[in-house]
Parts: C-alpha cells; sequence; structure tokens
C-alpha cells in the first residue's frame, strides 16, 4: 500500500494532536524507510517480476527484518519507546502519544496485508506468509488506495482546532505530490534497478516528512492572537 499509509497517517494526527503529522508520517512508513535502508546494506532482497500489472513487478521473497508481523510489533515498540524518551517540555498525555507513534508503525503491516499477494511472512522467511491480495486487482487498488487517502484528509480537516489549524495550500503541496508519485509508479518506466529502488524509497519517506511537518506546524502565538480577535 502506498496512499493508504499516508491516509492513516493523516486520521491518527487528530486522534492525538501533539503528535507531528511529520512524526506520523515518517511512523507509517517506518517499515519501508527501514526495508529501503536493508536492501542497501544487502540485509534483504526483493526482485524484478516481469507482469503486466504494474501493482505485480517486485517480488519480496526476503524482507522479514522490515515486514514480518514479529518485526512490525518490535519496530513499532522501538519507535514508541524512542518517541517517549525523546526530550521535550510538552510531558502532557505522553505515553498516550508514543503508544499512538507505535500503532501507527504497526498500521503499515496491517495495511499492507490486504493489498501484498502472500508475501508478508510472521516472523522469518519459513514461517507462514500472509496477504490478502488486492494488488492482483490494478484498479480496486488503484480505488481503495484513493479512497483511504481521501476519508484521512476528511478527518485530518474536519477535526482541526485553533491550536492545530489546517494549512490548506501546505496541505494541497502534500497530497499532490503523493498522488503524482503514486501516478507515476504505476503509469511511468520500471525504475532501472533495484539500488535505485531503495535510495528513491529513503529519501522520499524522508522528503514528505519533512514536508508534512511543514504542513502542519501549530499555530503561532501570533496566529492564535489572531485568530481570537477575528472571532470576537
Ligand atoms: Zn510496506
Amino acid at each position: 500500500m502506498f496512499l493508504g499509509h499516508y491516509g492513516a497517517a493523516l486520521a491518527l494526527k487528530r486522534a492525538e494532536p501533539k503528535i507531528s503529522l511529520g512524526t506520523l508520517f515518517i511512523a507509517t512508513q517506518l517499515l519501508d524507510l527501514l526495508w529501503g535502508a536493508f536492501l542497501l546494506l544487502g540485509w534483504e532482497h526483493v526482485r524484478f517480476l516481469p507482469d503486466s500489472n504494474p501493482l505485480l513487478t517486485l517480488q519480496f521473497y526476503d524482507y522479514p527484518i522490515s515486514h514480518s508481523l514479529v518485526g512490525a510489533i518490535a519496530w513499532g515498540l522501538a519507535a514508541a519507546a524512542l518517541y517517549y524518551s525523546w526530550p521535550t517540555r510538552d510531558v502532557t498525555r505522553h505515553w498516550q502519544a508514543a503508544a499512538m507513534v507505535g500503532a501507527t508503525v504497526l498500521s503499515h503491516w496491517l495495511l499492507d496485508l490486504v493489498v501484498h499477494v502472500p508475501d508478508l511472512p510472521l516472523a522469518g522467511n519459513d514461517s507462514a506468509k500472509l496477504g490478502l491480495g488486492l494488488w492482483r486487482h490494478l484498479g480496486l487498488s488503484v480505488a481503495v488506495e484513493l479512497i483511504v487517502l481521501a476519508l484521512g484528509i476528511v478527518v485530518y480537516v474536519s477535526w482541526r482546532s485553533r491550536r492545530h489549524p489546517v494549512r490548506p495550500v501546505r496541505l494541497a503541496v502534500v497530497v499532490l505530490i503523493l498522488v503524482a508519485t503514486y501516478a507515476a509508479s504505476i503509469l511511468g518506466p520500471p525504475p532501472p534497478s533495484i539500488p535505485t529502488i531503495a535510495a528513491a524509497d529513503i529519501i522520499f519517506i524522508l522528503a514528505l516528512g519533512l514536508l508534512a511537518g511543514w504542513a502542519d506546524r501549530a499555530a503561532t502565538p501570533a496566529e492564535l492572537a489572531a485568530g481570537s480577535r477575528a472571532t470576537r
């Protein structure tokens, strides 16, 4: 899954507003971020598989560290611990926020489960491999990705608050980049090599995280003051 992960992050932002959308964008794609790094390190492997369906042209035959269920739970716990111990002065609802970050990491595996063909291992490569295989249906996959992203946007926009406003132009930039990247991945030429895929994956996820943090900036004191004058 691709757009759906970001839809989940947008919705989860409103479940716990103190977490930056940038943090949630990285958390929701942490398993894919690690996958890119592990491919470059040679710890995990993927190969091209000719197929007329562009969603099925990569065979994920070896990625238990990043994409097993056990791995996803472990990475979720690690991300929650990292968030919890990150220096901050805002410690209200802190462990709940940390748990939300961990759940966001785990949500990646659950959404991947819907779309992947059975290649997601429970633990190691010899364990059972799961996947409901939505990717076999190109049109349906695109529809589900767009719907989950749209639902995330609706939640993000409707549950805004004065302290956590929506910045429409910035949000539009983020959404446009997401949709354009997804369209290019389906309609564009296949990537030239596995290292290119890994590097592009890492750069994209980190850049989108930074962009989401920029798009989701909490209201400044000046904006809050201006806002309260306007509502008065
Ligand atoms: Zn994934």
